[in-house]
């Protein structure tokens, strides 16, 4: 007889980002749940793929990404972030094309967890970092970020340093609260990761969404806190197209030997024909990722502005394209229930921030809580549409 089969991942369900555009779907509401963008990706790159595609770019590329490829990103990070000239990236040896930022992440994961290390995580964390790194027999220690500013407490994570711990994971700016770290932030980091041996994983995929003259401060900028990181991005979130799955992970060139070794055999190398287009992209038009700033922070104004006659209190958003707002003046339902409520009964779909944090907390989290998230990539005319229903709760 066959035994029942015993999962590595247990405890985990259906992603809630697929759960709610599912429903969304189901009840025609409007989807402010997960985080994708409403309108196209720019005219340049889908000419650029289907050249490549009718030139019959559509074969297997280097494993570690188009060469072409690899030269435009470290251009771009060059530009964005090395002020010092002396300080030049390796293209070919730090920089990996991966399948989205996703893959990277659980490449990047696998490379440094070791069964029974420790890796810290601050709450709300986005859903890919936990199982990758139980698939690898470590586990996440949590350190929750509170509203109303979601800034990370760094005395709370030295005294949950201990000698198991192996990797801090940081993501800014931050999905799901829109909250940015500062210059003080990355040096505490840098403080704690030099002082304790560690290492950093940091996801950066919202890095050209910051607002209000607002920088996005890049491990990138930090030579001695790269020397022991996994900078993490991803050209759907820059480029629209997050269906492409086309993202990058750049470390130094002994962190990305080993993030090699294991992205070969995750996949191998990333389909070819995005990789031709985006390098055409950023050399012919980099002035999109100078403008994505100026262009979600209007997105963000249009919501914001058109909430303020709602009850829906609304939480800063520094970057990325995401909006928390407070509904504690119009239920006192949990935010998995209310977000249903909203999707069935409502119309609008929104994306409950309990599930980003640990499990154990939730009871005391939602007493305290009631916070959900917005996604404000869409087209003006549905952010108004969604804004003035939810303007009449
Ligand atoms: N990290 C964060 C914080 C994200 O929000 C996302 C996707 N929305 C990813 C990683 C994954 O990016 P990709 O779609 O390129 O895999
Ligand atoms: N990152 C997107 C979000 O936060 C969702 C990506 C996904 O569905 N895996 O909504």
């Amino acid at each position: 007889m066959k035994s029942p089969f015993q999962s590595k991942l247990p405890d985990l369900g259906t992603s809630i980002f697929t759960e709610m555009s599912l429903m969304a779907s189901e009840y025609q509401a409007i989807n402010l749940s997960q985080g994708f963008p409403e309108f196209d990706t720019p005219e340049f790159l889908k000419s650029a793929i289907n050249q490549a595609i009718s030139e019959g770019k559509n074969q297997y590329c280097p494993s570690s990404g188009l060469p072409d490829l690899l030269h435009e990103i470290s251009e771009l990070t060059q530009r964005c972030y090395i002020k010092d000239e002396a300080r030049r990236l390796d293209a070919l040896n730090q920089i990996t094309v991966t399948s989205g930022a996703t893959e990277a992440l659980m490449v990047a994961i696998q490379a440094l967890v070791r069964p029974g290390d420790e890796v810290i995580v601050f709450d709300p964390a986005y859903d890919a970092y936990e199982p990758g790194v139980e698939l690898c027999g470590g586990t996440c220690r949590h350190i929750a970020m509170n509203a109303p500013d979601y800034a990370i407490d760094w005395s709370l994570v030295e005294l949950a340093i201990n000698d198991k711990t192996r990797a801090i994971v940081i993501n800014s700016p931050h999905n799901p609260t829109g909250s940015l770290l500062s210059q003080s932030d990355m040096e505490a980091l840098q403080k704690l990761v030099i002082a304790h041996d560690l290492y950093v994983i940091s996801d950066e995929v919202y890095e050209h969404m910051t607002f209000d003259g607002l920088r996005h401060e890049s491990v990138l900028a930090y030579p001695e806190l790269f020397e022991r990181a996994f900078v993490i991005s991803s050209f759907g979130k820059t480029f629209h197209c997050t269906g492409w799955k086309l993202g990058y992970c750049i470390a130094p060139a002994d962190l990305t030997a080993e993030f090699r070794k294991i992205h070969q055999y995750a996949t191998f190398c990333t389909f070819t024909p995005a990789q031709f287009a985006v390098a055409a992209m950023l050399k012919n038009h980099p002035q999109h990722v100078d403008d994505l700033a100026a262009f979600y922070q209007q997105k963000r104004d249009v919501l914001v502005n058109a909430l303020k006659a709602s009850r829906f209190k609304v939480l800063p958003s520094k970057g990325t394209y995401f909006v928390l707002v407070d509904y504690s003046a119009i239920s006192d339902q949990n935010d998995v229930e209310f977000c249903h409520w909203l999707t069935q009964e409502i119309g609008v779909a929104a994306i409950p921030l309990s599930p980003f944090y640990q499990a154990d907390v939730l009871e005391s989290y939602h007493q305290n809580n009631k916070v959900l998230r917005l996604c404000f990539a869409k087209n003006d005319d549905t952010l108004l549409k969604a804004a003035k229903i939810l303007c009449s709760l």
